[in-house]
């Protein structure tokens, strides 16, 4: 039977706005009734446009009303950290958005917080929800490719206008594209090929757009405890690539194009000694299929898509890959 669940949106965001706020209500019986803004009048614009019963600006009367339940935290990255503890020690389930925090130890942190409060923490790395990804996953496991031995991952897009801000000016809100998009090709790599990723190497750009010390494009490598290596290639600045992933084993090769996206789109092909497949996909909303495995998870039944547990761990690659791009060496990649 599915649970009801009532939300409060922490932080007046983009995504929420896109894509979050829609998912939660394609869950039966989940709404959501209040959001946070740090600016009155914007968070009092948002809930009106987007029909939530209220706004406010104060955390702790939020996390003090009995009727929410959850709460999913879109704000900037450096915010993360601190509004998890106060919903887990408010008793509050917690969607958190990626990077799940600024650095290791704070995400260690709200896991922990999340684990003793007795609430679901999930990180909203919403790749490992596509079905392109998960079929991708059945095909490596099925052992379509043989021995998986080499990654490519093609996330290279342009931010668009809307959203070129803190992203690209404010390393203090975990601006950057490392932060941003690699996290989730280490999420989506580690998902496909259930394998932790040991060390790293990389190169950053900063071309056009970003600003001070930040990065908006990147070339990494990775090295997984199976072996794979994975090449990554992620930019904020490049209009016309399109995004897609490749999975190179022993016995075949998978080739998949536009699948590193919010949209439920892209194409699978596999490639072996019977020639070229194009494997059929059944595409589902991304972040409709996290938001039911949330409930799921509220309600007892396994595990979010990606626990807090893969936002350390994902957070962790895109901290190695970051170090490795400013100190030019190859980093080791810490999970304590
Ligand atoms: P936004 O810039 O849209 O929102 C972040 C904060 O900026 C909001 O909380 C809001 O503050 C403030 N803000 C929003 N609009 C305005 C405005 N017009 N003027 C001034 N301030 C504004 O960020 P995103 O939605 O792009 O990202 C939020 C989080 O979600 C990040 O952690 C990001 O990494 C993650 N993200 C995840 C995605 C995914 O698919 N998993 C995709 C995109 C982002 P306030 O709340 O105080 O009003």
């Amino acid at each position: 039977m599915d649970q009801s669940l009532r939300w409060g949106l922490i932080g007046a965001s983009t995504i929420a706005r896109e894509w979050v706020i829609d998912a939660i209500r394609a869950q039966p019986g989940n709404e959501v009734l209040t959001v946070l803004s740090t600016d009155a009048k914007r968070g009092a614009e948002f809930a009106r446009s987007h029909r939530i019963a209220s706004s406010t600006t104060d955390l702790r009367s939020l996390l003090g009303d009995p009727n929410v339940q959850a709460v999913y935290v879109s704000t900037t990255n450096e915010l993360h950290k601190q509004q998890t503890l106060a919903a887990a020690a408010a008793g509050k389930h917690v969607l958190c958005e990626k990077p799940l925090a600024m650095n290791l130890t704070d995400a260690r942190d709200m896991v922990a917080a999340c684990a003793s409060a007795g609430v679901v923490l999930a990180t909203n790395h919403h790749l490992r929800n596509a079905a392109t990804h998960r079929r991708i996953r059945e095909l490596i496991r099925s052992g379509a490719i043989g021995k998986p031995l080499f990654g490519r991952v093609f996330h290279a897009v342009y931010l668009p206008p809307h959203l070129q801000g803190w992203r690209l000016h404010n390393p203090e809100a975990g601006g950057g594209v490392i932060l941003d998009i690699t996290c989730h090709d280490a999420d989506t790599l580690r998902f496909l090929l259930d394998a932790e990723v040991l060390e790293a190497v990389a190169l950053s750009q900063q071309a056009e757009l970003a600003s001070g010390q930040l990065e908006d494009g990147v070339m990494a490598v990775l090295r997984f405890d199976n072996g794979v290596l994975a090449q990554l290639h992620d930019a904020f600045t490049v209009k016309h690539a399109g995004t897609g992933l490749e999975m190179h084993g022993t016995e075949g090769s998978i080739v998949a194009r536009n699948v590193m996206t919010q949209r439920p789109i892209g194409d699978i092909l596999l490639r072996n000694a019977g020639g070229e497949t194009s494997v059929p996909v059944e595409h589902e909303n991304l972040y409709v299929r996290a938001l039911q495995a949330f409930n799921a998870a509220v309600a007892g039944r396994g595990q979010p898509s990606a626990s807090g547990e893969d936002g350390v761990r994902s957070l962790a690659v895109a901290l190695a890959v970051q170090e490795a791009a400013r100190t030019g060496k190859r980093v080791t990649v810490q999970y304590q």
